[in-house]
């Protein structure tokens, strides 16, 4: 079965490409089925813009639609930069994380708690949501990016619990088995083998 997985952002779809590498799928990108517009996230929680994208997509193309809305939680700035993670700041992941390193300055290793949140919708070609899950995954921001040359957006500065590393020095098969992508996507599996 196609199923379409609605997103631009290049690191989310080799995630997505690996972790349902299991089910009789063929994975096609926005790209593949021409599709330039971008739907816009104009909600305030994870949940609402995960489903809104889904049906949205799922409407335009009639394909079933995968997609998530996903974001760096940080305990110390009150939540932010939350459902805004992706225009925390112009320009690239680095300046975007460099931006979040100043914000917490003096902020102390303990104060340093955030987490990776992704809400992950499936909806029918007819626009209807299917299934909706969420899956986070703990950790820390690091006080300056850590070595490596994995992962995408905030990875660099992200130490998950349990790990003495960011994000990005771990391989993509590390980086799923514990993640807020990788945990939604393993709660929407039961339900993408039944529409299989
Ligand atoms: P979205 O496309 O609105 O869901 O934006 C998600 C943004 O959150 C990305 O552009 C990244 O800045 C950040 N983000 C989400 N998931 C991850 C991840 O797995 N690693 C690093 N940054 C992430």
């Amino acid at each position: 079965m196609d199923i379409l997985i609605a997103t631009s952002n290049p690191g989310k779809l080799r995630e997505y490409q690996a972790l349902l590498s299991e089910l009789n799928l063929t994975f096609l990108s926005l790209r593949d089925v021409n599709v330039n517009l971008d739907v816009p996230e104009p909600y305030e929680t994870f949940t609402e813009n995960a489903e809104h994208k889904a049906r949205e997509y799922a409407k335009l193309t009639g394909m079933v639609t995968l997609t998530d809305d996903s974001g760096l939680v940080v305990d110390a700035l009150g939540g932010r930069p939350g459902v805004y993670s992706a225009r925390y700041a112009p320009g690239t992941d680095a300046d975007r994380y460099t931006k979040l390193l100043e914000e917490l300055v003096g902020v102390p290793e303990e104060g340093r708690t955030a987490r990776f949140v992704c809400a992950a919708a499936l909806a029918a070609g007819d626009g209807s949501l299917i299934d909706l899950q969420v899956g986070t995954v703990e950790g820390k921001i690091a006080f300056a990016p850590g070595d490596g040359a994995n992962g995408f957006g905030f990875d660099p500065v992200f130490i998950p619990n349990g790990f003495d590393v960011t994000l990005n020095a771990l391989t993509m098969d590390e980086k799923n088995a514990i993640d807020h992508r990788g945990n939604a996507l393993r709660l929407l599996i039961p339900t993408l083998r039944k529409i299989t």
